[in-house]
């Protein structure tokens, strides 16, 4: 599988990143709200998703605060 994590964002030039949707191999950018499936079809993700992807961070925030 060809993995391009040297891959920029068009719209901010921030790195995308690779999330599983779902079982779905999705790569693009959080802050643009653009994703492209393996298939190289483009998608949004609804804002839950995207409140979810951001979750998944903060527990690491978290426990930063604690030390
Ligand atoms: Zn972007």
């Amino acid at each position: 599988m060809l993995v391009m994590q040297s891959s920029r964002c068009k719209q901010c030039d921030q790195p995308l990143v690779e999330i599983d949707h779902w079982g779905e191999c999705l790569t693009g950018c959080p802050k643009c709200n653009r994703w492209q499936t393996s298939d190289g079809e483009w998608c949004r993700l609804a804002p839950d998703d995207i409140m979810a992807l951001r979750a998944l961070k903060s527990p690491k925030l978290r426990s930063e605060e604690r030390t």
